[in-house]
C-alpha cells in the first residue's frame, strides 16, 4: 500500500494575498539555497517574480488536485492546520473556494469541517486528522473541538503545531489534556515537533525531546513525530527507540537530502535500535519542492545507492513498509498482510 502520511490542502487564510506571502515566506530558504534570491536581505518584489513565485497563478490545492498529483497512491492523510493568531491575523485551514460545501461562512473554525469534507469526496483514498490549537481558546474548548472532530466528523487522528502557536509539548496544562483525549479516543497524534525556517515559529519549543514526558505519561498514545525531528533527526529517533508507540514520518525531511543521504539514513536505524516499521513516507504536499511521485521514487530506487556505499540493500518488505504499510498497520488500515 502506498501513502502519503502527511499532506494539506486549501488556503491558510480568508485573504489569498496572504497565503502566497506565507508561501512565500516558507520557499524563501530553499530559493536562496539555490541562489536565485539574495542570501543577504529581503527579496524585492521583481526578484521574486523573476524567480518564478509569481502572484499570478497561485494555485488553489483542493481534493481534485491532490488526487490528481498523487497518481499511484492508495491513500492520502490530509492534515488540518488549527487556528492560531499571526501578526494580528487568524490563520488555519479554509476553503477559499467554497468547494467543498461546508455550509457555513468561511473560518478557521471550521478547519476540521474542512479536513471532513475533503474526505467526505473520497473516502477511500483521504485520511484526515483534525488539528486543535489548545492556546487559541483554551485546553478545555480544545478537547471539546477534538471530540466533535472525530466523534461527529469521523476524522481518524490528530496533528498538533506547537511550535508554531507558541506553547510546549510537554505542558501539563495545556498540552496533556489533548493527549488525554486522544489516548480516551485512540486516536494517533501527529506533532510538528521539529524546526521551521518561518520566522516567528519558536525553535525551542521544536525540540523532539520535549516529547518523552508525553511517552512517560501516556503509556498508550500513539505519537508521530512529524518531519523525522529535523533538523534533531537522532533526537527524534532516539525517542523511537524509548517509546514503544513513537512513530516518526519523513515528510519535509526526504525532501531535503538526496538519495544516497536518505539510504545511509535508513541503513542506520537499526543499528541504532530504531526498527524501521516505525518510519512511514510522506511529502508536505502541496508544498514547494514536495512533488509526491517524485519523492516516492526516491524512495522506492533507495537501494540503487547500496552498492556504492558499500552497505547490503535494504529489505524489499521494509522499503514496502515505509512506503505506506507501516502507516496503514500503524492506523489499523491493514492486518499482518498488505495488500501489495
Ligand atoms: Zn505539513
Amino acid at each position: 500500500m502506498i501513502i502519503d502520511a502527511h499532506s494539506h490542502i486549501l488556503g491558510l487564510a480568508a485573504d489569498p494575498e496572504f497565503t502566497i506571502e506565507y508561501g512565500r515566506e516558507g520557499s524563501l530558504c530553499i530559493y536562496r539555497s539555490m541562489g536565485m534570491l539574495p542570501s543577504h536581505r529581503m527579496p524585492t518584489e521583481e526578484e521574486w517574480e523573476a524567480s518564478g513565485f509569481t502572484r499570478k497563478g497561485w494555485p488553489v490545492i483542493g481534493p481534485k488536485e491532490s488526487v490528481r498529483d498523487h497518481p499511484g497512491f492508495d491513500k492520502i492523510v490530509v492534515l488540518a492546520i488549527s487556528p492560531q493568531w499571526l501578526d494580528g491575523r487568524l490563520i488555519g485551514t479554509v476553503d477559499t473556494t467554497g468547494d467543498l460545501g461546508v455550509d457555513a461562512p468561511m473560518h478557521p473554525d471550521l478547519c476540521n469541517d474542512y479536513i471532513a469534507a475533503v474526505v467526505d469526496t473520497d473516502p477511500d483514498r483521504f485520511i484526515g486528522f483534525a488539528s486543535v490549537n489548545p492556546l487559541y481558546r483554551g485546553p478545555d474548548a480544545a478537547v471539546v473541538e477534538l471530540e466533535r472532530a472525530v466523534v461527529e466528523l469521523g476524522l481518524s487522528g490528530v496533528k498538533l503545531y506547537p511550535m508554531y502557536q507558541h506553547w510546549a509539548a510537554n505542558d501539563r496544562d495545556v498540552a496533556f489534556p489533548v493527549y488525554a483525549k486522544a489516548q480516551e479516543l485512540g486516536i494517533p497524534v501527529m506533532i510538528h515537533q521539529a524546526g521551521s525556517t518561518r520566522i516567528d515559529a519558536k525553535l525551542e519549543l521544536g525540540r523532539p525531546a520535549l516529547l518523552d514526558d508525553v511517552g512517560r505519561v501516556f503509556r498508550d498514545l500513539r505519537v508521530i513525530i512529524a518531519h523525522c525531528g529535523l533538523p534533531w533527526v537522532d533526537e527524534a529517533l532516539f525517542l523511537l527507540t524509548k517509546h514503544p508507540n513513537f512513530y516518526a514520518e519523513l515528510s519535509y525531511l526526504i525532501a531535503s537530502i538526496t538519495r544516497r543521504d536518505l539510504f545511509l539514513l535508513l541503513s542506520k536505524c537499526e543499528p541504532m535500535f530504531v526498527p524501521l516499521e516505525k518510519l512511514f513516507f510522506g511529502t508536505d504536499y502541496p508544498g514547494f519542492l514536495y512533488d509526491p511521485v517524485g519523492l516516492m521514487g526516491k524512495l522506492t530506487t533507495v537501494n540503487e545507492e547500496a552498492e556504492a556505499c558499500g552497505l547490503p540493500p535494504i529489505p524489499r518488505t521494509k522499503v514496502d513498509g515505509l512506503a505506506g504499510d507501516n502507516f496503514a498497520r500503524t492506523l489499523g488500515i491493514l492486518g499482518a498482510t498488505s495488500k501489495r
